[in-house]
């Protein structure tokens, strides 16, 4: 066995503990398992501190469940699933700052989304730079889309985000009724049926990845606190103009290498702890890595994976408890045409299987494209269990009626090509009932965890993903 020290690490290595089938042993001062979000936006904090990071994924691919890959097709590089931003992602822009690519997803100045239902009929929903949550209210209340009943049913919602602004996002929400679901605190604060339809619903099937029958009201409260009830631009838009590992993935990766890390795609990790040593032994491979931290930041269905020789006790629990986290699926259609479909770069669908229609000719990745018609739409189902049974012509199918019918521009463009991709586990439910998240700190010395599923108050989003990893770089650095 050799013996490698990465980076500045203190001698954890011990290898004389029956480990000589390892070819290599390398010690270092934390190990990250799992290259999304939560992994890199941890590993890169780790490392700008001067600590050396060893970062693994199991995949080919970095990003986990925020990744690119190339269609064989066109030959264009596209997400996994389109991914939207919003300025009150505060973690995930500090992140992107620090790798150097914040800007590579702009926010809009203000809110401004427009919908379209199955009659073709399209409004825009225009808030103000007015202070929150006045800018809604004000928005709303110009809507050409609601009755006037239902736009000035959204002043009930005023209390809520007055408070959520006053007092913050988590406190607010932490006084809804655990057992609420969304379509129900709603109905309990008057909403009329239509600013249900247009507004609340697409809403919480954006931000929940779940229906609003389904759906925590809890959760979906937190959420609004968070965009609406702080400053005005935390409720606008931020689009990526490139693939999302042009984003973050790789320009992180660099990140952790230039400052003396490494970060290993196709590596499966497993671990064990050594609770009578200093050390956590991460095994990959041929390699044996030992730490003095460990940041598990895989999805809340693999925790359980990853023992090499049974989790000790003090995880047990949270591991039962997390394989109890049910998972919500999102399928997505990329539509290729022969000429520009959308005029707007996104628009809401309403009353229809697929919610969004995001317009990627406006992106600038069509410059990679092999085919000479290079207008890709990409539809987005959220929630989509019924979906994730169709087969693909079904999908593609279904994809291009809708967006016919709510945009009808669309109907004379010719479709040069489709691909479907389904992500059957893209979230955890957030459903009433489901159950307690963990915190980032666990019983077991020197293991840490970090991931959207972990306790962040916050649903399955990249914001979620963030504040976890920074807050268990921040439980690393604190040393404990
Ligand atoms: C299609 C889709 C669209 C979405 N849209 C949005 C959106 O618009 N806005 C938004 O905010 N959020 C969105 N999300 C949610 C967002 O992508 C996730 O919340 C976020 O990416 C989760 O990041 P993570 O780091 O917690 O987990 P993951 O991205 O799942 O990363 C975990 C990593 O661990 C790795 N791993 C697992 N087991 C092992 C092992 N044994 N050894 C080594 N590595 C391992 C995996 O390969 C993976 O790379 C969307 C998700 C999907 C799927």
């Amino acid at each position: 066995m050799v013996a490698t020290q990465v980076g500045r690490a203190g001698d954890a290595t011990r290898p004389e503990v029956g480990r000589a089938e390892f070819e290599h042993a390398i010690s270092a001062d934390v190990v990250v398992i799992g290259a999304g979000f939560a992994g890199l936006s941890a590993a890169v904090r780790l490392a700008g501190a001067g600590l050396r990071v060893v970062v693994l994924d199991e995949a080919p691919r970095l990003g986990g469940r925020a990744t690119s890959f190339t269609d064989k097709t066109t030959g264009e590089h596209i997400d996994n699933g389109q991914h939207a931003l919003f300025g009150c992602y505060r973690e995930t822009y500090a992140f992107l700052r620090t790798i150097g690519t914040d800007a590579l997803a702009p926010l809009d100045p203000k809110l401004s989304l427009v919908m379209a239902d199955t009659t073709g009929r399209r409004a825009a929903l225009s808030c103000p730079p007015l202070p929150a949550p006045l800018h809604l209210m004000v928005g709303v209340l110009a809507w050409s889309a609601l009755p006037l009943a239902d736009r000035w049913s959204t002043a009930r919602m005023a209390p809520f985000l007055r408070d959520a602004r006053t007092r913050g996002a988590a406190a607010a929400a932490g006084e809804v009724p655990e057992h609420l679901t969304v379509a129900a605190w709603l109905a309990s604060l008057g909403q009329g049926p239509v600013v249900r339809e247009w507004l609340w619903h697409p809403l919480t099937l954006a931000a929940l990845n779940q229906s609003p029958e389904v759906a925590g009201a809890r959760a979906f409260a937190r959420v609004l606190g968070e965009l609406f009830g702080a400053e005005a631009n935390a409720s606008a838009l931020g689009v990526p103009t490139v693939p999302l590992d042009a984003l973050y993935a790789e320009p992180a990766a660099r990140f952790v290498e230039a400052h003396g890390g490494r970060v290993v795609r196709r590596a499966s990790a497993r671990f064990s702890v050594e609770m009578s040593s200093e050390a956590i032994f991460v095994k990959m491979a041929s390699e044996l890595i030992s730490a003095k931290a460990v940041i598990c930041a895989v999805p809340w269905h693999a925790l359980g994976t990853l023992w090499a020789d049974g989790a000790p006790e003090g995880m047990v629990d949270i591991i039962n408890q997390v394989n109890d986290l049910e998972s919500e699926p999102i399928v997505s259609v990329n539509l290729w045409f022969d000429r520009q479909v959308l005029t707007d770069r996104q628009v809401g669908l309403v009353g229809t299987q697929f919610h969004w229609a995001f317009g990627n000719e406006l992106g600038g990745n069509f410059r990679e494209n092999r085919l000479r018609a290079h207008f890709r739409v990409a539809m987005v189902a959220s929630g989509a269990r019924d979906l994730l049974r169709q087969d693909n012509d079904a999908l593609v199918a279904l994809a291009e009626r809708e967006l016919g019918q709510c945009v009808p521009g669309a109907g004379g463009a010719r479709r040069t090509h489709a691909l479907v991709v389904r992500a059957p586990r893209a979230t955890f439910s957030v459903a009433p009932g489901a159950p307690a998240r963990p915190r980032t700190i666990t019983p077991v010395p020197g293991l840490f965890l970090a991931g959207d599923w972990t306790d962040t108050g916050l649903p399955g989003t990249i914001e979620g993903a963030v504040r976890s990893g920074h807050a268990a770089a921040d439980a690393v650095l604190r040393g404990r």
